[in-house]
């Protein structure tokens, strides 16, 4: 292995970040360095990677809009081989009251670590991007070659403006190796139970909705529109389970270091294929917890599509990647991690 062994994520006290560094330290030789300032996410996260893993995180808490700290970290951390940029804000309805916190956030920051990689000569780069970049599209499954749609809330639109900045730098700085990865609906937790999505504000995503309904964290909850032209009404999501998503973080950074991408900038969709409805995720999870949800049918929700759902075959193609985890596994997983909080 090339002598410089760290990789940095941003937003590794996140959901997806802290799911992502347990395969880094578990399954690669690969050292780990976090920046994350818990706006989203609580430090406890890091006590429990390392219960789960054995290894301290180091763990930078600046906001990564702040150039000067963020090229600090840069300046004394000497070793970076690569980034996976996790960081920012993702929630749809969020982002559709407040543009302002989605816009100066995502874009600076993505900016601002990007400049890093310029100075101080970090070509691996990895980023998050969202299928919500597809828009409403009525040919599915998406594949990462289909047009993309206009976006239909703010979130969406600094993900679409972020895969075009990658584009940009990628043609201007040959050197640097992008990859942006196209999450589908990352749900479940980690096997150990220890860690899952730990929203600090109230959560407005489907799982995380419906366990704490089901653990009466919340009285009850509301099925955004069930008017959709779908099969019964309600929206079509592609779930998939966050360690999949994890994995898939290895197999690019992996493909970019050892320099199988024929460009210098790729884009890889993260779904399992199929599509689920709402009212079929809650069914399944009614199923698997044995409880009832106390639901109500609401509107439809602002800046919501109405169906996706990926086509997977270049991320297998070329990443060598595929999901392992089943829509049952990702219910149940997402309970036993409620239920392991409420011990607490
Ligand atoms: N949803 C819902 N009730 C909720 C939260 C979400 O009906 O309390 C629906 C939402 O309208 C969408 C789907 O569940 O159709 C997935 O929403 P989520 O926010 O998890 O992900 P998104 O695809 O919007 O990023």
């Amino acid at each position: 292995m090339n002598s410089k062994n760290t990789i940095i994520v941003t937003g590794g006290a996140g959901y997806i970040g802290s799911h992502t560094i347990i395969e880094l330290l578990e399954n690669t030789a690969y050292n780990v360095v976090s920046i994350d300032n818990f706006s989203n996410s609580s430090s406890k996260t890091f006590d429990r990677i390392e219960h789960i893993t054995g290894k301290k995180i180091v763990n930078y808490a600046i906001d990564l809009c702040d150039k000067k700290s963020v090229e600090n970290v840069f300046e004394k951390e000497k070793n970076i081989v690569g980034i996976i940029h996790f960081a920012a804000f993702k929630s749809v309805p969020e982002s559709v009251s407040n543009p302002y916190k989605y816009y100066s956030n995502n874009i600076n920051s993505l900016l601002t670590i990007l400049e890093c990689c310029l100075k101080f000569n970090i070509v691996n780069f990895i980023f998050s991007s969202s299928c919500s970049v597809y828009g409403n599209i009525s040919e599915l499954p998406v594949k990462e070659s289909t047009p993309l749609g206009k976006s239909e809330s703010p979130y969406a639109y600094t993900k679409q403006i972020g895969e075009e900045i990658l584009k940009d730098y990628s043609k201007t700085f040959l050197n640097l190796k992008i990859i942006a990865l196209r999450y589908f609906n990352p749900v479940g937790a980690h096997i150990s139970g220890l860690i899952g999505e730990d929203p600090i504000n109230k959560p407005t995503s489907l799982v995380p909705v419906i366990t704490q309904t089901a653990i009466g964290k919340l009285k009850q909850m509301t099925i955004h529109g069930t008017d959709y032209s779908t099969r019964d009404g309600s929206c079509i999501r592609d779930y998939i389970h966050v360690t999949d998503i994890a994995i898939a973080h290895i197999k690019a950074l992996e493909y970019i270091i050892n320099e199988k991408q024929k460009r210098n900038f790729s884009i890889f969709n993260l779904g399992t294929g199929n599509g689920v409805s709402v009212i079929e995720a809650i069914t399944a999870f009614e199923k698997i917890s044995n409880k009832k949800l106390n639901y109500t049918i609401g509107p439809k929700r602002a800046g919501d599509v109405e169906a996706i759902y990926s086509d997977t075959s270049l991320s297998e193609k070329e990443l060598g990647w595929k999901t392992e985890f089943t829509l049952n596994e990702m219910m149940d997983s997402a309970w036993q991690w409620e239920l392991n909080q409420q011990k607490e």
